[in-house]
């Protein structure tokens, strides 16, 4: 079968998605398989219309073929979008959802606030979903099977950061409840956490569940705190 452009051969592809799988062959299947992914339309996050990959694609997107180097735009409100597949199967999708390619550009920053970098909002999204799903796990409210995609180093739930941040929140170390393992906060209200001097995602879940719960806030706002201290380094 030939490389199939859709945007440029819209008859081809209408023509594969009508043909039915018995008429087609392996390759063919597979292809129809990806065109329809493609063309199943999602809603842009700026505008809320909904598009297909195709729509926002230029014309030299193959469909089943090789690297696409173009960008997608949305037709209706122009943003360049990038399209995101997220760490798990969100049930009702085609695998992938759309996303701003570049963050909104925000106020001037005054010495409190400062820009956050997509590449900081990406740690942060990965870091949120891993978090969630591991504390998720370990309370089993999901199948074990899942898929969860850890990063191999976190960077931004370190035992450093969430150090600094609870200290940046009013939190002491109580030394007679630590070690070189384990720490206890503690804050002038009575309120108590606890965290490990270090850890791997597992470990560094619990410990933004901890102060979350001490905090009486989400976890995301944890992460977001954290990300607020400065720079990934
Ligand atoms: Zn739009």
């Amino acid at each position: 079968m030939a490389q199939l452009f859709p945007k440029k051969n819209p008859e081809a592809a209408k023509k594969l998605l009508e043909t039915p799988d018995e008429k087609l062959t392996n390759v063919e299947r597979d292809k129809k398989f990806a065109l329809a992914i493609a063309t199943t339309p999602m809603p842009c996050p700026m505008c809320f219309v909904k598009m297909s990959v195709i729509d926002a694609a230029d014309d030299t997107l193959e469909v089943g073929g090789g690297d696409y180097n173009g960008t997608y735009v949305c037709p209706n409100c122009e943003t360049e979008l990038a399209k995101v597949v997220p760490f798990f199967m969100v049930p009702g999708t085609p695998g992938w959802h759309w996303q701003r390619k570049h963050p909104v550009p925000g106020k001037k920053m005054d010495n409190d606030r400062r820009n956050v970098s997509l590449q900081e909002l990406e740690v942060l999204v990965a870091e949120h979903d891993t978090v969630t799903l591991l504390v998720t796990r370990a309370q089993r409210r999901i199948d074990l099977g899942v898929h969860i995609v850890v990063p191999e180093q976190l960077q931004l739930v370190t035992s450093v950061r969430l150090s600094a941040y609870l200290q940046a929140h009013g939190w002491t170390i109580d030394e007679a409840g630590s070690d070189d393992k384990h720490r206890t906060w503690r804050k002038s209200d009575g309120r108590v956490c606890y965290t490990h001097a270090e850890g791997d995602a597992e470990v560094m879940a619990g410990d933004v569940e901890s102060v979350a719960l001490s905090e009486g806030c989400s976890m995301l706002r944890v992460l977001v705190g954290l990300l607020a201290l400065g720079p990934l380094t």
